[in-house]
């Protein structure tokens, strides 16, 4: 016998594939979503259909935007020349909290990992080669200071030296193995102001 209805057990069953979402938080949220007020939910189920429909990556960056090009590409007061390498949009957004950073980015939506099987092909880091045909001054790899993120800066490195192009690395006041997203401004500045070239 089944212990759910049938819809109840379907609704628990897509939101256990969430990341983090357990079994028991699944069914804790599909009962709180079952006496959600009807309004509120279709708002909730929208603003997920709409975000997956129109979020997409931006063109130069690779972040996520719902734009062609994301806000920072598209301003013409960036020094689009200093392009910052980061894992993923939050750290893009951490850097961008701090109001002081005036390059643009590129967004690689991963780190190399030899362990997990992820390698520089499952990254965005062709899409980075291809900026760097354009007139690119200075590339700083902001990676996190994960084993991971250092493999992944460098292997960067490696791959920007022949072209002739600045590389620079954060200083690594940042805390080993700390998510940019979790460190504050002044540290996040520090680490930028202090980059030793590669
Ligand atoms: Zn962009």
């Amino acid at each position: 016998m089944e212990y759910y209805s049938g819809q109840i057990a379907k609704l628990i069953e897509e939101l256990s594939r969430l990341p983090g979402i357990g079994t028991k938080s699944a069914q804790r949220l599909a009962f709180h979503i079952i006496n959600m007020p009807g309004e509120q939910v279709e708002q909730l189920a929208s603003a997920m259909v709409d975000a997956r429909k129109n979020i997409r990556y931006c063109r130069e960056c690779c972040t996520l935007t719902d734009q062609e090009l994301c806000p920072v590409c598209r301003s013409q007061s960036r020094d689009h020349r200093t392009i910052m390498v980061v894992e993923n949009p939050r750290d893009y957004a951490a850097y961008e909290k701090t109001g002081k950073y005036d390059g643009v980015y590129h967004v690689l939506h991963g780190a190399i990992s030899p362990m997990l099987g992820i390698g520089p092909n499952e990254i965005r880091l062709k899409e980075l080669m291809q900026r760097l045909q354009g007139d690119v001054n200075e590339v700083i790899i902001a990676t996190n200071s994960s084993l991971e993120g250092e493999t992944t800066a460098m292997y960067i490195s490696k791959l920007i030296k022949p072209t002739g192009i600045k590389v620079s690395r954060i200083a690594s006041g940042v805390p080993v193995g700390g998510d940019l997203e979790n460190i504050d401004e002044v540290t996040l500045l520090r680490a930028l102001e202090g980059r030793v070239e590669l």
